[in-house]
């Protein structure tokens, strides 16, 4: 029974086979024109010297302009940020991102030395080592206690 039902089912796979041989080679015929149309169709329109039809696609499509520009913009000249010693470009008041970070504290709690001038020139501030944790905290609160007398 069981060589039976191979040969059976052997049978209709070649059936299957022999019907669908035709089909699937016209399927192919046809995706192999219409590839070589496609082709046909994009040669002509796209093709520019040295680059393919898609990348210069792609290159039209995304190009962020925006970003550039500020790119631009930044890069002008620049002056160098005014606490001694720091090679960073000055961003604001004529010191660099961390500086005027640490001149926005050092205003905001008292404690702001005199060479430490909004606007100072490049190289002109020696930079201030301020205390941390406990020693930080007192000098903080005595900072305060001198802001309020
Ligand atoms: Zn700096």
């Amino acid at each position: 029974m069981a060589s039976f039902d191979k040969l059976f089912s052997d049978l209709v796979a070649q059936e299957v086979n022999a019907q669908l041989a035709p089909i699937l080679s016209q399927l192919q015929q046809q995706s192999e024109v219409i590839a070589r149309l496609g082709s046909a169709f994009g040669a002509p329109v796209r093709r520019g010297p040295g680059r393919p039809p898609k990348a210069l696609g792609a290159v039209k499509v995304s190009a962020p302009k925006a970003a550039k520009a500020v790119k631009v913009r930044s890069s002008g000249g620049q002056r160098g940020c005014a606490v001694i010693g720091c090679p960073r470009p000055a961003r604001a008041k004529g010191y660099c991102a961390a500086h005027y970070q640490k001149y926005r504290n050092l205003e905001k709690t008292g404690r702001l030395p005199s060479d430490w001038t909004p606007d100072a020139a490049p190289q002109s501030a020696n930079d201030v080592v301020l205390p941390r944790g406990r020693a930080g905290a007192k000098a903080l609160a005595e900072a305060k206690k001198g802001k309020k007398k």
